[in-house]
Formats: structure tokens, C-alpha cells, sequence
């Protein structure tokens, strides 16, 4: 299925001529197909919490078959689109979706409003682990401000496991879950222990003596991490993985980063202002650095120089057309 069409000039001189806008190149221009549009009934919200702690509401409403898909659910970001789109359960809603886009609740059809249209309420403590949510000033999302909350540790742990990551391979978001209940995953720390529970793994359903020998040469075999991974694996509010990676080209080293100064960072360029506020706030806590010794401790060593030890091969600097 394709969602529209590209129309491009196809002179590579007229192409140089003619340039690009901040955004695009002026020499080509999308047409987009309509997306497909359904009209369903709305039958509840559900509140998620992600692992920074953001609460998000997600539209749950009768299936409707779109793009060849059959959808029930559409997230709707934060509270303030349930607000700007006025729905209330119950309601007549038109559902969009076009190509490979996730769907999205576009509009409530008010003239078929109900009597049995129910308001949706704002959460006003946390679904998972019931402290009161905060809205803070620079974001517009509800937030479980709960370090311990039950939902924000594994969404970290998990963030902390992933393939750009710490890729550890056996440890997916499934047995994440699973150690976490037991007790045996509470903390970043605990996955780098998890060898000296190689007893009571072997005792747990579907891990049998080569999973779990699997499991823990894998979490070992991580240990050798790239510098920029491991400021990626922290889950710093607003790091992704560029931000990482500019943080690794601009810092020798992660003790480096533990005096990092605002304007320091502002200086990178692709650092924006809230970017660089979160970094120095994460770094100015003595529990995060507290946190990454103890992981050091532990035999993680980070890789700052990936190039260091390829200097003398044999078509290394060499250009070939
Ligand atoms: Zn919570």
C-alpha cells in the first residue's frame, strides 16, 4: 500500500538551481492520499505510565478496519487533547490512520452525543502505584513523580536492556517483568548480579540450565559498552540516542560529565536549552553518580575510543573511487 505520491524534477543542474527551504527541496513536492477515515463508538480511556513517570491516556473504542488494520485503540497524548477534542465516553468518534502512521482520534461527531456520554476526569494519582500526579510547568503531560513507582523502574529497566542500549540478548521486556516480581531486578545494579542467582533461575519455568548460562554470558558480554550506549542505557529525560551520541563526541570521558556546567553544553550544537537543563540536573544528583560508580564497580567498561586500536591497518586512510 502507498500513502501518496512524490513528484520530483528530474535534472540534476535544475535540482542545484532551484535549492532547498529550511525544510525540503524545492524540487520536489509530496501529494498525499486522504487518510483512511472511520466512525466508531468510544468506550473507555485508558492511563498508561511511561518511564519517565508521563502519564498517557489511550482511546479504546470499537474495532474498526483501517489501512488494512483492525484498530481498538488510539493514543491521544495527554490529557489536553481529550480536553481540545471535547470526548467523553460513550461518544461517536472518526478514527484516521493512513499507511503505516499509528491511528489517531481526529474528531467526536457531537451531533450524535448521547444522554449516556460520560466526562472524562483527569487521573489525579498515579494507576500503578497511587501517589498523587503533578503537572510540571514545562511539560503538558501528568507525571508520577514516584521514583520507586513500580511502572517508571521497569519502563527504565527495560530502556536500560534495549538493543541501542545495552543490548543484552535473553533479557527482553518479558523477563524483565518477570525478575522484577520475583525481587530478583529492582535495579539497574541488580542485572550485573543476576550470576548469583543462577540456582533459582534454573528452578524457573522455561529456563533451563543453557538459557541461563545464555543469559548470563550475554549480560557479562555487555559489559564492554560504547561510551555514548551507556549515556543512551541511563534514560536521561530528553537523551536519545543523537543526544548520546554528541555527548560522547564532546566529553572525553563520563567523569567529565559529573561537573558538566549548563552553558557547556549549550555550546554543543544540537543541544537544545531543555536538553541541556535535564543533562545538568541528572548529573548534579548525587544519586545518579553515586549509580554509575557502582555500575563501573561492577566491571562495566565504557569504550571512548572506538578508532584507537585500528590505527595501523592495512587500508585504513586510504580513499578509493
Ligand atoms: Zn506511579
Amino acid at each position: 500500500e502507498i500513502d501518496g505520491v512524490v513528484v520530483k524534477i528530474d535534472n540534476i543542474d535544475l535540482q542545484e538551481m532551484l535549492g532547498y527551504d529550511a525544510k525540503a527541496p524545492k524540487w520536489a513536492i509530496a501529494f498525499k492520499f486522504k487518510p483512511a477515515k472511520a466512525e466508531t463508538i468510544l468506550r473507555g480511556v485508558e492511563f498508561s505510565v511511561g518511564r519517565q513517570g508521563t502519564i498517557t491516556p489511550t482511546a479504546v473504542f470499537d474495532p474498526v478496519f483501517l489501512a488494512g488494520a483492525r484498530i481498538t485503540r488510539a493514543t491521544l497524548h495527554n490529557f489536553d487533547e481529550v480536553e481540545r477534542l471535547d470526548l467523553r465516553i460513550n461518544d461517536t468518534i472518526i478514527v484516521e490512520r493512513s499507511g503505516e502512521v499509528i491511528p489517531k482520534v481526529v474528531e467526536v461527531v457531537k451531533e450524535k452525543r448521547n444522554k449516556d456520554a460520560k466526562p472524562i476526569l483527569p487521573p489525579t494519582h498515579c494507576p500503578v502505584c497511587g501517589f498523587k500526579l503533578f503537572k510540571s510547568l514545562d511539560r503538558v503531560a501528568l507525571r508520577c513523580v514516584n521514583i520507586s513507582c513500580p511502572a517508571i523502574v521497569k519502563g527504565a529497566l527495560k530502556h536500560f536492556v534495549s538493543r541501542n542500549a545495552f543490548n543484552i540478548e535473553g533479557l527482553g521486556e518479558e523477563i524483565i517483568e518477570r525478575f522484577y516480581s520475583l525481587g530478583y531486578v529492582k535495579s539497574f545494579v541488580d542485572i550485573f548480579k543476576i550470576k548469583e542467582k543462577k540456582e533459582e533461575l534454573y528452578k524457573l519455568e522455561r529456563f533451563g540450565e543453557k538459557s541461563v548460562n545464555n543469559l548470563i554470558n550475554s549480560i557479562e558480554n555487555s559489559k564492554n559498552i560504547e561510551f555514548y550506549r551507556f549515556i543512551y542505557s541511563l534514560g536521561i529525560p530528553f537523551v536519545g540516542e543523537e543526544t548520546a551520541r554528541l555527548l560522547a563526541e564532546n566529553f572525553e570521558n563520563v567523569e567529565k560529565l559529573f561537573y558538566v556546567k549548563k552553558e557547556e553544553l549549550e555550546k554543543i550544537y544540537g543541544i537544545g536549552d531543555v536538553v541541556a537543563e535535564s543533562i545538568t540536573e541528572y548529573f548534579n544528583n548525587k544519586e545518579n553518580i553515586s549509580l554509575i560508580n557502582d555500575l563501573l564497580s561492577l566491571g562495566i567498561v565504557l569504550k571512548y575510543n572506538k578508532l584507537e586500536k585500528f590505527t595501523d591497518l592495512p587500508i585504513m586512510g586510504k580513499k578509493i573511487v
